[in-house]
């Protein structure tokens, strides 16, 4: 079998190249194994413009959406699925001063269109919220497990998802082409998520994995309009369902869920929800981060057929439209990269280990 790319792995990196290349004509095979737990399986695919924390616009927030909701719409008619939400975020204020704070920078150039403010929250019988709420205007929601599972049985139906292990042993090096058991590909790019580490092509590639759990609840009959947060994120999945997410852990890197952390999303919770919830689930993911914080994209320093794409981590549904584009551009047209996001950036890393 001979085709233009072996893509690896078929998270939202993968499967957002390969939609692109698809779109394009080029020809492709995915190679993963199907993991329930993968970062973008136990995502919320929520693309939010603003950073809480600093309550500044979040790095290429405008170009980043722009690009997302046209993607996720063509995917979206392409599969026959439903995969696109666009619910507003209601931030809920814990104090007066957080209220403030939000109404100075209402007045920032770059926030001016994305924030409003709401003195109730719109539903108050459901949500403790003496200080009101925020909006956030022009959020996405992306259904990723739904888009996950469509792509991929698709692609099974079309022989272009091979389910196995990738074996890094198992690659070789044909004139200028790749081969791999009997598929050859005039490039091979990795995007396995923070299991990077394993693959001794990139395994220099400066990452900080970090892992996440979220909770699923049925909560009956509250309105599924918003999706809220308040030191976490409790966002409408339908059906009663609601996402609750997520922690951060940098120091226990599974994929096993935590009666810690269970404890400590529902006791979040329980601050500022008033009613009754049954735990329906409890997942655990690993969000493939790059230690300086920007996507991972481009060429091996010495083998000119492999690629890299990730480095996603906390941001996989807002970043993937945008740089699967730039890397497939890069890839056939030798159009450049981002430098924030080159790993030319870290080529340095690649020969201190000689
Ligand atoms: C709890 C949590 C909540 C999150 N919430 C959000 C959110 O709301 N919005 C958002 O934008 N982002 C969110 N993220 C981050 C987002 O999920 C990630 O940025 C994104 O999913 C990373 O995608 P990826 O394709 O790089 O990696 P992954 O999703 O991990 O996919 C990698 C794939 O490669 C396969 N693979 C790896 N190695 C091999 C091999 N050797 N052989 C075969 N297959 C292999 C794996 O099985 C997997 O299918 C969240 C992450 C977590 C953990």
């Amino acid at each position: 079998l001979e085709v233009d790319y072996l893509i690896v792995g078929s998270g939202i990196a993968g499967t957002s190249l390969a939609f692109r290349l698809e779109q394009k004509g080029h020809s492709y095979v995915l190679v993963d194994v199907l993991n329930p737990s993968s970062a973008s399986n136990v995502s919320a695919g929520i693309c939010n413009p603003v950073v809480f924390r600093r309550l500044n616009l979040s790095w290429m927030a405008d170009c980043l959406l722009i690009e997302a909701l046209r993607f996720y719409t063509s995917m979206e008619k392409w599969l026959d699925v439903p995969l696109v939400e666009r619910k507003p975020i209601v931030k809920v204020f814990s104090s007066a001063e957080e209220r403030l704070l939000w109404k100075s920078k209402m007045n920032d150039v770059e926030l001016v269109d994305r924030l409003t403010l709401k003195d109730q929250v719109f539903n108050t019988d459901f949500i403790d919220a003496p200080n009101g709420g925020g909006i956030i205007h022009g959020a996405l929601q992306i259904r990723m497990p739904e888009l996950l599972a469509a792509f991929r049985k698709r692609a099974l139906a079309s022989g272009k998802l091979i389910e196995c292990p990738f074996d890094y042993t198992d690659l070789h090096f044909v004139n200028e082409k790749i081969q791999w058991k009997q598929v050859v590909a005039k490039r091979i790019v990795f995007c396995e998520g923070h299991t990077l580490n394993k693959n001794p092509f990139f395994k220099w590639l400066p990452m900080k994995p970090v892992k996440g759990e979220v909770i699923v609840l049925r909560i009956e009959n509250m309105p599924s309009d918003l999706t809220l947060n308040k030191q976490l994120m409790l966002h409408p999945m339908g059906n009663n369902l609601w996402w609750l997410g997520s922690t951060y852990d940098w120091a226990n890197l599974d994929e096993t869920p935590t009666a810690e952390a269970k404890q400590e999303l529902l006791q979040k919770l329980n601050d500022f929800l008033k009613v009754a919830y049954t735990v329906v689930d409890h997942k655990a993911g690993i969000r493939p981060a790059a230690s300086d914080r920007r996507p991972l994209l481009g060429q091996h320093p010495t083998h000119s057929q492999l690629y890299v794409f990730n480095g996603f981590g906390t941001k996989g549904s807002m970043i993937a439209p945008y740089f699967s584009t730039q890397l497939m551009n890069n890839m056939e047209y030798n159009t450049p990269l981002l430098k924030e996001v080159d790993i030319l950036r870290h080529y340095k890393h690649f020969h201190e280990m000689g």
